[in-house]
């Protein structure tokens, strides 16, 4: 093992080829090309098999990294994916967009003095190639079961669930109110960051292992939970975070001020090649504007490098805090300032000005002050340090909230947090109704894909505990 791995001293590290901003600008194509065999075995092989692997540690789906770079350095490509599926129900989505520097690639121990292994361009590699060889097939449950399962969310939870689920043989029903599978996989995430492609072939490999969709239907609108839980032996409820937070300043009515995630699903739904009424007419479109957007989160970064792609005059991110504790990943800043987006930071919105439609953000500047009960620094105005900034298009990128789902389903009994997230039992992740199980974002609040992918993995194995359960309390009942 020692001669082939360990080449962290001699090999320098190296991402796959990144495209060069002036050609990024023009169009929303991944901006990393794929590696070559050499190179991703070349890669691989600067691993140092840690006996402690901390990379391993710090993935959510607690990934056999090592293993797996192992195997791709001796070009063993099939087993490889094998080990990595495993684990991971989407590695060559996790693979492009987990934001690897606060997980695995944060911590891996080379990092100090030798930049980290690459894992996540490795994972993808492994991944991609899996399905151009034809080695990621439907599933064949060695045995079907008669039980059905609800999931109420076509996002990476709900499908990652539904894959397990259909594993052990249960038939799956997934219902969403969008009109594609793959909730913010397909209709927040841009495609500079994650093509759309990837997300499709997922959905037909699981409708080709015999999971049933049904889209446009909205649970509390078009069917209710009720009916639900009578069609089903147990559901899952993996929603997602929709509400999005709203600044309360003056002029926040303005025409020109939008929500970011309705202006990136314009934008990828535009990719996906419908008409897109307000892109079409210029509202969410930031082509020859000044555009703002308001935030420091993976969402701000995707609307200004949206903005950038779709021909804005400039793009500034304002953010109240600065560089150093923004929430969203250093790779992604470094992206958008090579691509042209200047970030205003230290920086928060006071008042729109504008008379028929926005015109000026007033923005005041911040000092960082001593810090909270959260342990981060409060952010406190300084007085009189107003400037008053150009802006045609301004997105509001501040987080999202839960939708009230007691309301929404007309099931009060369903108990939630007080952020207004579904409380679950964490030991088997069923709700406060019998049967309803909830995993994702729904459950964390905003998270990451990998979050919900671990999620939608351990509701799975609880819903087919909890079945087992039932079918032997039933089986018993029968017998006496
Ligand atoms: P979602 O992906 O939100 O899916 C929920 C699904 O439920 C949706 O399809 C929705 O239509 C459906 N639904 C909701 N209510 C109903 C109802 N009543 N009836 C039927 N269907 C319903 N994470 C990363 O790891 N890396 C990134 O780079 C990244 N970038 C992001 C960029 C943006 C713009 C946003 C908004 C988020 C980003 N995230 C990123 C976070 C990540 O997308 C989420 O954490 C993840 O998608 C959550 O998965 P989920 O399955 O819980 O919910
Ligand atoms: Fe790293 Fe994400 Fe892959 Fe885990 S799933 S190894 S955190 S890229
Ligand atoms: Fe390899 Fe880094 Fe993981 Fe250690 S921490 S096993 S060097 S990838």
């Amino acid at each position: 093992m020692a001669e082939r791995m360990l080449k962290f001293v001699g090999t320098p590290q190296a991402m796959p080829a990144k495209r060069p901003a002036a050609a990024r600008r023009h169009d929303f194509q991944e901006i990393y090309s794929a590696y070559a065999r050499d190179k991703a075995s070349e890669q691989a092989a600067r691993c140092s098999q840690c006996g402690v692997p901390f990379c391993q540690i710090h993935c959510p789906l607690g990934n056999n990294i090592p293993d797996w770079l192992k195997l791709t350095s001796e070009g063993r490509l099939e087993e490889a994916y094998e080990l990595s599926s495993a684990t991971n129900n989407f590695p060559e989505i996790c693979g492009r967009i987990c934001p690897q520097d606060r997980l695995c690639e944060g911590n891996c121990v080379i990092e100090k003095g030798f930049e980290s292994v690459t894992i996540g361009s490795v994972e993808k590699y492994i991944t991609d190639t899996a399905w151009e060889q034809g080695w990621v097939k439907p599933i064949t449950p060695r045995r079907e079961r008669a039980e059905s399962v609800g999931i109420v969310g076509a996002g990476p939870a709900g499908l990652a669930a539904a894959e397990q689920l259909r594993r052990k043989g249960y038939q799956v029903a997934i219902y969403d109110r969008y009109d594609r599978v793959g909730g913010l996989l397909i209709y927040g995430i841009p495609n500079f960051k994650l093509e759309k492609e990837i997300v499709q072939r997922r959905e037909k490999l699981l409708r080709d292992s015999k999971v049933t969709f049904h889209l446009e239907c909205e649970v509390g609108r078009d069917v209710t939970l009720e009916q639900l839980r009578a069609r089903h032996a147990a559901v899952l409820i993996a929603t997602g975070v929709y509400k999005a937070r709203d600044i309360a300043a003056p002029g926040v009515g303005l025409p020109g001020i939008a929500p970011a995630l309705d202006y990136l699903t314009a934008s990828n739904r535009a990719g996906l090649g419908e008409t897109v009424a307000a892109q079409e007419s210029g509202v969410l479109d930031a082509k020859g504007k000044h555009v703002v957007v308001i935030g420091g989160g993976d969402t701000a970064m995707d609307c200004v490098r949206t903005a950038v792609r779709q021909g804005a005059k400039s793009v500034k991110c304002l953010y109240r805090r600065d560089r150093a504790n923004m929430p969203g990943s250093q790779r992604e800043v470094k992206h958008a300032e090579e691509e042209g987006v200047e970030f205003v930071w230290l920086t928060a919105p006071q008042t729109f000005l504008g008379k028929d439609r926005v015109s000026h953000v007033r923005s005041v500047r911040i000092h960082l002050g001593m810090p909270d009960a959260t342990g981060r620094q409060r952010p406190q105005e300084i007085p009189d340090s107003h400037v008053n900034i150009e802006a045609d298009l301004v997105l509001k990128a501040l987080g999202f909230d839960p939708e009230d789902l007691p309301a929404m389903f007309a099931a009060p009994d369903l108990g939630v947090t007080g952020w207004g997230t579904l409380r679950i039992d964490w030991k088997n992740m069923m709700t406060s109704l019998d049967g309803v199980f909830a995993a994702g974002d729904i459950v964390r609040g905003a998270s990451l894909v990998v979050w919900a992918v671990r999620d939608g993995r351990d509701a799975a194995e609880r819903i087919h505990s909890y079945l087992l359960g039932k079918s032997t309390a039933a089986a018993r009942i029968a017998a006496e």
